[in-house]
């Protein structure tokens, strides 16, 4: 089945908003096997809009357009898609009722007359129940061809597809899509695609696909066949031979994040932790605290950006940071041991760096971090200079501190 996305809205040509639903339904696509082969964005113009819509018809089985379904008079998108379709716009009760419903329990008294306007449908369509908003979502066939609209506002969006259209869709393909994603942390894109050429390309069904995450690197492997059971046989065997090529680089294959893995695997060894941030300001205590019950482990959070604070908190030493400066291997030791030492924790993870733009020396560039771990009476310190902006060496040093601990845990080299 090709798919192809139309986001409507002229503040996404202008750039007002970056266009992240056509990252999410891009990403959902594919995890359903579903081939994209175009997307684009076109403004709140009837005539492109319809156009477009037309073209998309003519190229794809499936065309996902979002955005345009309000009340106003710029909210054009499904007006186009009944005039290009030929179908008139009729009152439909039920979605008038839930409009009623929605507006009874909002802080709104009165319904504004131009809200009815989301209570009209193509002839024929299926709707889809808005349970963020008023705009239901629809689902009109033109011959062979299905289009599927679907509300902008991300918050509305998002359930509407986990819930309704995934369901629509794997309903409607004569084979059912099963989907297994490998998670890696540790190696780089590039690395792991090396190491998989030849997987890649040889593979038919299932499909393996590559996601880049910031410091991680996601393999969706994606298998169509007659029932979810076959589909779980035919992945089985591919995730086998991943786990024999990437070993503990892999840290889980199943829905769940890094940081959860590292909770529950503290968790299982009855493991307390504290963190101790230089240049990530709380980031990874925020990461930590994104697990539901990670106050079990998860005790004390040491934010020490200054000097002072890493003496006065860590008991770093006052000639460690005068003789290697505060992004060193050596401050980066003493913040791990003394955070431990000062919370009491089994395990304190450190992090010092330069997060640029500025701050940087020839010796010591942007990017720029020492990540530490005191664990068993050991603190383990490794140096990393990672790319990107200020946010991405950030967000870097973070995963790559959770990873550290779990490797520390599994007594895995660092
Ligand atoms: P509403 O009923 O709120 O008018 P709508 O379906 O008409 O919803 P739009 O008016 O096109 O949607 O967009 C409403 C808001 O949804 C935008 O201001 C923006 O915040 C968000 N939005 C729309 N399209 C996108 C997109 N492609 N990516 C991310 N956010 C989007």
């Amino acid at each position: 089945m090709v798919v192809e996305l139309i986001s409507v809205g002229t503040e996404l040509l202008l750039g007002n908003i970056v266009n992240t639903n056509a990252q999410y339904l891009s990403e959902q696509c594919a995890s359903l096997g579903l081939s994209l082969y175009f997307q684009t964005v076109v403004g709140d113009n009837k005539e492109r809009l319809e156009s477009t819509i037309e073209l998309a018809i003519s190229r794809s089985d499936i065309v996902i357009l979002t955005g345009g379904l309000g009340p106003t008079n710029d909210d054009i998108t499904k007006e186009s898609v009944a005039n290009v379709c030929g179908l008139p716009l009729i009152m439909d009760e039920a979605t008038k009722k839930d409009i009623e419903e929605y507006f009874k329990n909002s802080i709104y008294k009165e319904i504004p007359e131009s809200n009815w306007k989301q209570a009209m449908i193509p002839e024929g369509a299926i709707t889809l129940k808005n349970d963020n908003g008023t705009a239901p979502g629809l689902i009109v066939k033109k011959g062979k061809k299905t289009i599927i609209l679907l509300p902008g506002p991300p918050n509305e969006l998002y359930p509407m597809f986990q819930e309704k259209v995934i369901p629509y869709l794997t309903q409607s393909q004569p084979q059912v899509i099963t989907s297994t994603t490998v998670k890696i942390c540790g190696i780089g894109e590039s690395q792991v695609e090396d190491r998989i050429k030849n997987l890649i390309e040889s593979q038919e069904n299932p499909t393996i696909a590559p996601y880049a995450k910031t410091g991680e690197v996601h393999l969706r492997i994606t298998a169509k066949a007659v029932d979810e059971k076959e589909g779980k046989k035919l992945i089985r065997p591919v995730v086998q031979k991943l786990k024999r090529k990437f070993g503990n680089f892999i840290y889980t294959t199943k829905e769940e994040t890094l940081e959860e893995v590292v909770v529950n695997l503290l968790k299982k060894e009855n493991l307390t932790l504290s963190t101790a941030e230089s240049c990530t300001g709380g980031m990874l205590g925020s990461r930590i605290v994104n697990v539901s019950g990670a106050s079990d482990v998860y005790k004390v959070g040491y934010i020490t950006y200054s000097n002072k604070a890493k003496r006065k908190y860590l008991d770093v030493k006052k000639e460690t940071l005068k003789k290697y400066g505060a992004v060193s291997k050596e401050t980066a030791r003493e913040m791990a041991k003394g955070g431990a030492f000062k919370s009491g924790t089994d395990i304190c993870v450190g992090i010092t760096g330069i997060a640029g733009p500025n701050g940087a020396t020839e010796e010591k560039p942007v990017g720029l971090v020492y990540i530490s771990c005191f664990y068993n009476n050991h603190t383990y310190v490794n140096k990393y200079v990672f790319k990107g902006n200020r946010e991405k060496i950030r967000q870097q040093a973070v995963t790559k501190a959770l990873d550290t601990i779990r490797r520390c845990v599994l007594n895995e080299t660092i």
